[in-house]
């Protein structure tokens, strides 16, 4: 079953086209990752699905109903049933707020307050480490990851089904972003909650998602299951974002690809394949022909004339030869 669906997506700003023809199939009780380089429109993406951004053409459909196609009521209800998690959620905070009247405040700004709301609230503040001692704090008092758990419980208070969290661990030392992830995937399945993980680090992606969808330049250029897309990419730039931040092991560190050039502009993308300019297996065909995301086996999409083997991972030198 499909929590959210986005299809052919361009989001515009001015004259800039961040996002274009973006689709992707957000399952239910599954988390999707969503990774590429900063600029590559995916905040964009996380922004149009929770509403902050209209889409110039494309549609959104959440739990079978498309947002196009209802009345702008429901569109508000439906859009109330994804919450985004902020990058940086001390901002999102009111400094002079407790801890207790930030998580209130949610529920009072929808007149759902309830006692019995209140008292889940509580509980589920309490079940995640939000002790009665932290109730009474204000944000500057807060560790970089109980600001991050206050604004989770935020979050739920609206009784979400879909979460889209943006750079979820961002500035978080390497212990702490291991709670929050084993945290954000217990909640996940307690409360039966589907993710939109928007990320550029990889290790965080490939530890808690069970899909992913690779971005460049405004496109989704690979999609799979994570555990096969990272074990063997089939996108030249996957292989380079991979080999970029994993840990390779010692067997694969001769696959490193480094990147050239900086990402262009969306304002003018390269013709033909948008990656070409930066990609060592380039062949003339690359700069003329838009390469298409074609469906394969195992789940796996990629958009790419020359994808790499999936079953082993191929080096510049091998296709130089
Ligand atoms: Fe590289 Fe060509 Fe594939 Fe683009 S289409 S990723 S330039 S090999």
């Amino acid at each position: 079953m499909t929590a959210l669906t986005l299809k052919d997506a361009v989001i515009r700003y001015d004259r800039l086209t961040a996002v274009d023809g973006v689709s992707l199939e957000l399952r239910r009780g599954e988390t999707l990752g969503l990774v590429g380089e900063s600029g590559c429109g995916k905040s964009s993406i996380a922004r149009a699905i929770v509403g902050l951004q209209p889409l110039a053409d494309g549609t959104l459909t959440i739990e079978g109903e498309t947002l196009q196609e209802v009345s702008s009521q429901r569109k508000q209800a439906l859009q109330r049933k994804i919450q985004l998690l902020f990058q940086d959620p001390a901002a999102s905070l009111s400094p002079r707020m407790t801890v207790r009247s930030l998580l209130a405040e949610p529920l009072k700004i929808r007149g759902t307050y309830t006692p019995e709301r209140w008292a889940r609230i509580l509980e589920l503040a309490v079940s995640i480490g939000l002790g009665e001692q932290l109730l009474s704090r204000c944000p500057h008092q807060l560790s970089g990851g109980q600001a991050r758990r206050v604004a989770l419980v935020r979050a739920l208070a609206a009784e979400p089904s879909i979460i889209v969290a943006d750079e979820p661990t961002a500035g978080l030392d390497i212990s702490v972003q291991g709670d929050l992830l084993n945290l954000l995937r217990a909640l996940r399945d307690r409360l039966g909650l589907s993710y939109l993980l928007i990320s550029h680090n990889l290790n965080v992606v490939g530890r808690v998602t069970d899909r992913v969808a690779v971005m460049y330049l405004g496109q989704i250029v690979e999609s799979g299951p994570t555990a096969a897309l990272f074990r063997a990419p089939a996108h030249p730039y996957t292989q380079a974002l991979l080999s970029a931040n994993l840990t390779l092991d010692a067997s694969r560190r001769g696959e490193r690809i480094v990147l050239s050039g900086e990402l262009p502009s969306p304002s003018n993308p390269p013709s033909g394949c948008r990656f070409h300019k930066r990609c060592p297996f380039a062949q003339p065909k690359c700069s003329i022909d838009v390469p298409a995301l074609q469906a394969g086996p195992g789940e796996r999409s990629v958009a790419c004339h020359f994808p790499l083997s999936t079953a082993s991972v191929v080096t510049p030198q091998a296709i130089a030869g």
